[in-house]
């Protein structure tokens, strides 16, 4: 459970007024606001660098906001994410293109949190400024692929992630399930008190050998990606010419693979 002001100001971030001074933090995308008469509201929150959003990530937030009876997801754009050393699209763009394939779902939505933030921004951060504006008795639910959640233990602050959020891990195809389940009891018994339990759940979800990496690597190469993602996403990676080959996010992936 997360109880209204629980320690927003703790997260140690800070900064240009994005937790409201001495108040609440500041719920930049109303979202909240918008479900303030839901009780007991369950919130999913699905982080990524989404460069691009594609039809995987769509699935998995469909199928966690069906298996977990959500009331809203979420998506979370990643400003700059510690754990990439990629050069990402620019935030806007990405933003924008989640917010397109986002908007005709009526329990999805996007935050500007992360991107707007000129720090880094660690989870933990953001899962501290949601527990601060959301209603009191939601309950918050990290959804992430499980290839991330194996590394929670390096994170910021696992301990208080755990507090925060249940972690939902969506299974990925090519992800070894029995590999899983080890590394989800060693997580358990590392964060033993430290955390009432460490609240890790598996969602199984229809594989979709589909992955941002892949689209930007079919774009940079003049393939199509229809079908990968969804239409309006497509039409305005088009447009834009953002992963074309000879774009700017082409040539870093370019230099990255070297
Ligand atoms: P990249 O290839 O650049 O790493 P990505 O496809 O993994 O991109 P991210 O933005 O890194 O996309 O992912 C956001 C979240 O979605 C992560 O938690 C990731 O594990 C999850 N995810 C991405 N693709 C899939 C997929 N095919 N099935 C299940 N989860 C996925
Ligand atoms: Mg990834």
């Amino acid at each position: 459970m997360v109880t209204s002001g629980s320690g927003a100001a703790s997260g140690g971030a800070g900064g240009s007024g994005e937790f409201g001074g001495a108040g609440r933090p500041v719920d930049r995308d109303g979202l909240i606001a918008a479900l303030r008469d839901l009780p007991g509201l369950r919130l999913g929150i699905m982080g990524g660098a989404f460069d691009p959003i594609h039809m995987a990530h769509l699935v998995t937030a469909e199928e966690a906001l069906a298996h977990l009876a959500l009331d809203q997801v979420l998506f979370m754009p990643a400003g700059d994410p510690p754990h990439k050393s990629r050069q990402l699209a620019p935030a806007e763009f990405r933003y924008l293109l989640v917010s397109v394939a986002t908007a005709p779902h009526p329990r999805f939505s996007v935050s500007r949190f992360e991107i707007e933030r000129t720090q880094v921004s660690y989870t933990v951060d953001t899962l501290e400024y949601l527990a601060g504006i959301v209603p009191e008795g939601t309950e918050m639910f990290f959804i992430t692929g499980a290839d991330a959640v194996l590394d929670i233990l390096t994170w910021k602050n696992p301990a208080r992630v755990l507090e925060l959020a249940t972690f939902i891990a969506a299974t990925r195809p090519g992800y070894d399930l029995a590999k899983l389940s080890g590394l989800l009891a060693k997580l358990r018994s590392e964060t033993v008190g430290l955390v009432p339990e460490a609240r890790v759940k598996t969602l199984e979800v229809p594989a979709l050998a589909i992955s941002s990496s892949m689209i930007r690597e079919r774009l940079a190469a003049s393939k199509g990606v229809r079908y990968l993602v969804p239409e309006s996403v497509a039409e305005l990676i088009e447009k834009s010419g953002v992963y074309a080959s000879g774009g700017p996010a082409a040539a870093e992936e370019r230099k990255c693979a070297k």
